[in-house]
């Protein structure tokens, strides 16, 4: 492809709302255009990308076995409300009306869809089990979008959905798409991780986010230093730790005037944030409050509290009106003597002599002990883990890192087909009800996050896998020189020939545009064609990736970049 024929919108600068690299560079190197918030048009350079990943996506998806599929965008509200989510999902899904008063939604996602077609047209248990999938755009009215393609309300995602028999099958195609999943990020030469994520009703391991490690990343995840454990940390779980040591310390009420926050009262009481407790209210079951206390310094798991079966789902704090009809503030709720029921953190309820808030505005407790002042306690896994916990599984410690989620396999089991009645004929001529599993990865974000993890400060350093194209050729003076256009045309020619994805830069801009664009953009090999060059018979070769530039002998040209592809 020449140049002069491509949309190549670069700029020098990225827009305010950039606030990550990869929304700045894609921007940078027009791959994307925004139209609205968390809307993008896909850019010629952008697409080629896009494309690639979906390359590496669907030939790993059919080598697994799955078939494609293409469904579509708008959904009818029907079959949302067969599986009973019309309801359950949020503003995220947006609703419109067609033209006859029918409501409809557009598609964040196509379990509805699939499992309407599985009912219909997968009859017996010799046909199972079966995996559909596409790569098709999705629709989700996020809250913020934000990051560019990587929280988009539009963005185009690799959807698939297993039916199997049972459970046993389902975990046989569960463990076959995550070795597809390693499959694709390795072809694509992410630095990725597999870790353990909530996985609700079926427990165990059956389900498992694919994040790539960038410190932008937006969910934090976490690894034990001596195992292969990994975990989402909404899910790694901690575990009760010691029993609290004996008091030596008496209850005292102390004034705490206008210390409000836990940190005010740290620095007031002089104590360390590890030896106090706070307690945070959330709205019960059946309109009641629920205290949940946790140590000063650990944050509360929504996954985890909404586990509990007297908290509601989901959760929602109660407000300060709430608490203070029930009698308390919230800057001097406490554990002596609370009416509300209330759970415990399990590092909280190995604490001794700790502080906390004596349900009197403006005064706090100190050295309280649970079974001498409180009494008996229900306690519970409630908290987030912390960097230095111990690992689940017993060997090591957890260190946590940033990652950006791209791809998630789920076993559903029979949620959606149950719902929505996709039986098969058993083995025994019974009907059965088919368990299935979902497995997206986001297209649109994997590009993002490659471009995360391969930067530097002349732009995107695509790996070769991905890349726009492969080589870039700059002439000096292509427009002026005969002899450097013959070259440069020569060699693209037997690029092109040989099947190599060449851009030939044939603008009439200087030297240092036609460098920067093509290093912006990320083109993996460059070759430069000048006059000078070409008086010894020679072209100049550099990789994005490196600074060392290599004369070459124009005959080894084409042989030599054909041996750097291949690397
Ligand atoms: P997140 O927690 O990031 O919102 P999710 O749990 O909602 O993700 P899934 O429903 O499992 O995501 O969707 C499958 C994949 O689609 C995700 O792993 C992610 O790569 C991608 N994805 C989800 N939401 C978006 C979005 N708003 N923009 C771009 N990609 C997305
Ligand atoms: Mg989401």
């Amino acid at each position: 492809m020449k140049t002069t024929d491509l949309l190549i919108p670069t700029q020098k600068e990225a827009p305010n709302d950039a606030k990550v690299i990869s929304h700045q560079l894609m921007i940078r190197a027009g791959l994307i255009s925004k139209l609205a918030s968390g809307l993008y048009s896909y850019l010629p350079v952008g697409l080629r990308v896009i494309h690639k990943v979906e390359k590496i996506i669907r030939e790993e998806m059919d080598r697994s076995g799955a078939q494609e599929v293409l469904m579509p965008v708008a959904q009818p509200a029907e079959l949302w409300q067969d599986s009973g989510r019309w309801d359950e999902y949020g503003p995220e899904l947006l609703r419109f009306k067609d033209r006859h008063d029918r409501d409809f939604c557009l598609g964040p996602t196509h379990e509805e869809v699939i499992t309407n077609i599985a009912s219909q047209y997968l009859r017996s248990y010799k046909q199972l089990p079966m995996n559909f999938y596409q790569i098709q755009t999705k629709f989700r009215d996020e809250i913020r979008p934000r990051f560019g393609v990587m929280r988009s309300r539009e963005f185009i995602m690799k959807d698939a959905y297993s039916f199997n028999i049972d459970q046993a099958s389902l975990q046989e195609t569960y463990e076959l798409m995550h070795q597809t999943y390693c499959n694709i990020f390795d072809r694509i030469g992410l630095e990725y991780r597999s870790v353990l994520a909530d996985s609700g009703a079926i427990g165990g391991d059956s389900s498992k986010e694919f994040h790539v490690l960038a410190g932008s990343g937006e969910d934090a995840i976490c690894f034990s230093d001596e195992s292969d454990y990994a975990a989402n940390i909404e899910r790694a779980e901690t575990f009760p730790q010691h029993k609290a040591k004996e008091p030596t310390q008496e209850l005292q009420v102390i004034a705490t005037p206008k210390q409000k926050t836990i940190n005010d009262i740290c620095e007031f009481l002089e104590v360390d944030i590890k030896s106090t407790i706070k307690t945070l209210v959330v709205e019960g079951i059946n309109d009641s409050l629920v205290a949940l206390v946790l140590r000063g310094d650990h944050d509360l798991n929504q996954v985890k509290a909404e586990k509990l079966g007297i908290v509601k789902k989901p959760l929602v704090m109660a407000t300060e009106e709430r608490i203070s009809d029930a009698g308390y503030s919230i800057g001097s709720i406490g554990v002596k003597d609370l009416k509300i029921p209330f759970i415990v953190d399990y590092a909280a309820s190995s604490l001794s002599d700790f502080v906390c808030g004596a349900n009197k505005e403006d005064k706090h407790l100190t050295g309280v002990n649970w079974s001498r002042d409180i009494g008996e306690i229900e306690s519970a896994d409630l908290r987030n883990i912390v960097d230095g916990d111990p690992s689940p599984d017993g060997k090591g410690k957890l260190v946590i890192k940033r990652g950006i989620e791209v791809g998630h396999i789920f076993q559903l089991g029979t949620k959606y087909s149950k719902a929505m009645n996709a039986n098969v004929i058993g083995e025994k001529g019974k009907a059965v009800i088919m368990s299935m599993g979902c497995y997206g990865i986001g297209v649109t974000r994997v590009v993002a996050a490659a471009i995360e993890q391969n930067f530097d400060d002349r732009g995107i350093i695509f790996p070769e896998s991905i890349a726009p194209f492969q080589v870039v050729i700059v002439p000096i003076n292509y427009n002026k020189s005969t002899r450097v256009k013959e070259i440069a045309d020569k060699l693209y020619c037997q690029l092109v020939d040989a099947q190599v994805e060449v851009l030939l830069d044939d603008r009439k801009e200087r030297a240092g545009i036609m460098f920067a664009d093509s290093e912006l953009i990320g083109i993996p090999h460059r070759v430069v064609i000048s006059d000078t060059h070409a008086d010894n018979g020679n072209v100049e070769y550099k990789s994005r990736s490196s600074s060392e530039k290599v004369e070459i002998k124009f005959n080894d040209a084409l042989t030599y970049i054909k041996n750097k592809l291949n690397q």
